[in-house]
């Protein structure tokens, strides 16, 4: 008998489960489960990481000060105002560490990231689910849901798994409608996938309620090296600093992430490509009668006819080799979350639909 009780909330925590990267004997895997880049880091990236790698008996930088000017550069930030963490899912738990625990709620929409509820459990906070408008967040239903017990309101845009997005007008209503004491999370880990959006910054330097998260697991292509940044209100960060680990970023993942930032026409090469071949396969899917919605990310949310379709339509393609999220998890039973991937890629994802559609088993 295990005496050595956890906090409470913690047992409530489903585990996360994150995408499959291989079929039992099968080799040439199509893995389109993680939105992962599918042209890599960039070069710079690359050889920044070997090379740091070679003084491994350094501790790394604590205050991963060559990171955040690199990040400030390129996005016009305060450096100062800038925090890197191993990943934005780590930052996005230190926020909840930071701000919301026994007797507090935590706001997220109905197919929100699948982590907002596990930040609020593991922290005694109460997860509060809020419905969504044909698959995209809905405001007045997250204004309406706020109490003065609301600390926190998650939201990513775009969102995962949908791909949809609010606009600057929608994010300036909720930021200013929400009670006092509630920090509004933008959660931006896609937000370079959409062209010329700021991410948040605008509406941070304007208000003292809302931070924004970012990540370098997607499209700057570096998910196994865990790196990722938050720019909020200088109060902010200078809590999350008090939480964060002082080592919590290693040397070659830094040395990454700094190249792969000042990469920028990688960074514009990827966009591009990842919006041309999107808007190939959303097409291309719709053609053979599979709907999505506009994505603005590096996926898109196919829909099909039924749950016992699209569960029928993943097991298929995995026992083609292919690796696609079926996401019944996120309260989307009829859906598959196809990551965008190169031509050939896109090519043989659709072909495999195609096939399936026509009756393969
Ligand atoms: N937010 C969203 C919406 C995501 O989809 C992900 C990764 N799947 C993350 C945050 C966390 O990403 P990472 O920890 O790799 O930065």
């Amino acid at each position: 008998m295990n005496t050595i009780k956890p906090q409470p909330g913690i047992m409530d925590i489903a585990l996360y489960v994150g995408g499959k990267s291989s079929v039992d004997g099968m080799e040439n895997v199509l893995k389109l489960s993680s939105n992962e880049n599918p042209w890599g880091a960039s070069e710079d990236a690359k050889e920044a990481l070997v090379r740091a790698s070679l003084s491994m008996h350094r501790y790394p930088s604590t205050d991963h000060g060559s990171l955040r000017d690199a990040i400030g550069d390129v996005w016009s930030l305060d450096p100062a105002r800038i925090i890197c963490g191993n990943g934005s899912g780590e930052l996005l738990m230190m926020i909840a560490q930071a701000y919301a625990g026994k007797g507090d709620e935590v706001l997220f929409t109905e197919h929100g990231f699948a982590m907002y509820p596990i930040y609020a459990n593991a922290n005694g906070a109460e997860p509060v689910i809020v419905a969504e408008r044909d698959r995209v967040v809905d405001v007045d239903a997250l204004l309406s849901a706020c109490t003065k017990k609301t600390k926190i309101v998650y939201i990513a845009n775009p969102a995962n798994p949908t791909g949809t997005m609010l606009g600057e007008a929608d994010l300036t209503r909720l930021a200013d409608g929400l009670p006092k004491g509630a920090l509004l999370v933008l959660d931006g880990a896609y937000a370079e996938f959409v062209e010329g959006y700021d991410a948040g910054a605008s509406l941070i330097d304007a208000r003292d309620n809302v931070i924004m998260t970012r990540t370098f697991s997607k499209i700057y292509g570096l998910g196994g090296a865990r790196i990722g940044w938050a720019y909020g209100p200088q109060q902010v960060i200078d809590v999350l600093m008090r939480l964060r680990g002082p080592f919590n970023l290693s040397a070659p993942a830094l040395a990454a992430a700094e190249a792969a930032m000042r990469d920028v026409a990688h960074t514009e090469k990827c966009r591009i490509e990842n919006a041309k071949q999107r808007e190939w396969l959303a097409h291309a899917l719709s053609e053979i009668g599979i709907p999505s919605d506009t994505s603005e990310a590096n996926f898109i949310l196919a829909r099909f006819a039924s749950e016992e379709e699209a569960k029928a339509c993943n097991d298929y393609l995995t026992s083609q080799g292919i690796l696609l999220r079926y996401v019944g998890n996120y309260g989307l039973p009829n859906c598959i979350r196809i990551t965008v991937g190169d031509e050939a890629s896109c090519r043989r994802v659709v072909h495999a639909i195609g096939q399936f559609k026509k009756g393969a088993k």
